[in-house]
């Protein structure tokens, strides 16, 4: 249920998730176009173009491939994210992002199906998504180094149609927040964001669980919404280790969980005038961050110039996108037929991402 080509140290991960066909699919006996090689491939029937009008088949290859059977442990354990989280406790900064169309199972790869926390009642289940997990395997790691000092910060936002909203401040909906740069920052940062301290596990599930709330709360249509909307968790994680004379070595790394706006948005609004602006916001945003990976798995690409400031989302992540972080990119895509296109639109863009 999980094949990879390889697994190697480069910056740069891209791994695919196949859904299971939905009860709604099964029942309306829409046919499964995705079928599994092996070795981290993935081959698309039914595609069109082929020969004398008919059919024809579509090869891709990626790190990994988790089929519509791999469990939400197994893509914590095989996609090369406890990797980013040792690498963000040592002070690189991270970032995991799930990218597809609205229904692929983004949200379900990175927090789980909706309804899942609140009030802490649901013990650990099989359901929970990669930051819940990836949050257990980060304080596990902590503990393994009880000579350091770990201070860990954490911040929750959400950019909707390029306007910033802190999903642990409410408020900030009316008001929206500015991004600026700063050299202290060593980058881009969100001016007035709410960055909470987290001792504990809880306070990072905490943090996790207000977000979530505050994203749903007074959303008439939250897959509408969510559709149109990018979030970005961050947990900033400081270690400080004594040293010789007294001093203290300080590093700071950080890992940024993202749930991509729905890849879809970019040609079905344009019609609609009134969205444009929205599509248009997601398209920029979706295919700056494209570049930007790409050019992170082609050094040779690197001297040109990467239009990070284009959107905010970009601008978010330049840094750890174009540091020595390590970046993890889940590919979400649903085996449906009536998905085809989209389908082939997300595997295109995540074999652009990185060329194996
Ligand atoms: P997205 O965030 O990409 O729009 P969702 O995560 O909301 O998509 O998934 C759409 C639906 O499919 C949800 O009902 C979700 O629970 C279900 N789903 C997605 N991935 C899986 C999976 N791997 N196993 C079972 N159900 C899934
Ligand atoms: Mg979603």
């Amino acid at each position: 249920i999980i094949t990879s080509y390889n697994q190697d140290g480069d910056n740069i991960n891209v791994v695919v998730r196949v859904r299971p066909l939905s009860k709604k699919e099964i029942k309306s006996v829409d046919n499964n176009v995705v079928q599994f090689p092996g070795n981290g491939q993935i081959l698309i029937t039914d595609v069109p173009g082929g020969s004398g009008g008919g059919l024809k088949t579509k090869l891709f290859s990626y790190n990994v491939v988790f089929e519509p059977a791999a469990t939400q442990e197994d893509v914590l354990q095989y996609s090369g994210m406890k990797r980013l989280i040792e690498m963000a406790v040592e002070g690189f900064r991270c970032t995991c992002f799930c990218y597809g169309q609205t229904g692929s199972g983004k949200t379900h790869t990175l927090t789980g199906p909706p309804g899942l926390f609140g009030l802490k009642k649901t013990p650990y289940s099989d359901a929970h998504g990669l930051v819940f997990r990836s949050f257990m395997y980060l304080f596990q790691k902590l503990q393994e180094q009880p000579d350091k000092h770990f201070i860990l910060k954490a911040s929750y936002l959400e950019i909707y149609n390029e306007k910033v909203i802190d999903l642990l401040n409410p408020g900030s909906a009316r008001k929206p927040l500015a991004v600026r740069w700063s050299k202290k920052a060593r980058g881009f940062f969100v001016e007035n964001l709410f960055t909470v301290d987290c001792e504990e596990l809880d306070d990072l599930i905490a943090v996790l669980e207000e977000g979530l709330r505050n994203r749903s709360v007074g959303r008439h249509n939250m897959n509408e919404y969510s559709s149109r909307s990018h979030t970005i968790l961050t947990v900033h994680i400081t270690s400080e280790q004594p040293a010789e004379n007294g001093v203290f070595i300080s590093r700071t790394g950080k890992i940024n969980f993202v749930d991509l706006a729905g890849s879809e948005m970019t040609k079905k609004t344009q019609s609609e005038g009134k969205t444009l602006e929205e599509a248009n916001n997601i398209n920029k945003s979706l295919m700056v961050l494209g570049y930007c990976i790409s050019s992170l798995s082609d050094t040779k690409k690197k001297i040109c110039h990467i239009p990070y400031r284009d959107s905010k989302l970009t601008k978010l992540l330049a840094d750890s996108l174009a540091g020595n972080g390590v970046t993890l990119m889940i590919a979400c895509i649903s085996p449906a037929k009536s998905n085809l296109c989209e389908t082939l639109n997300t595997l295109r863009y995540a074999a652009r991402a990185k060329r194996i």
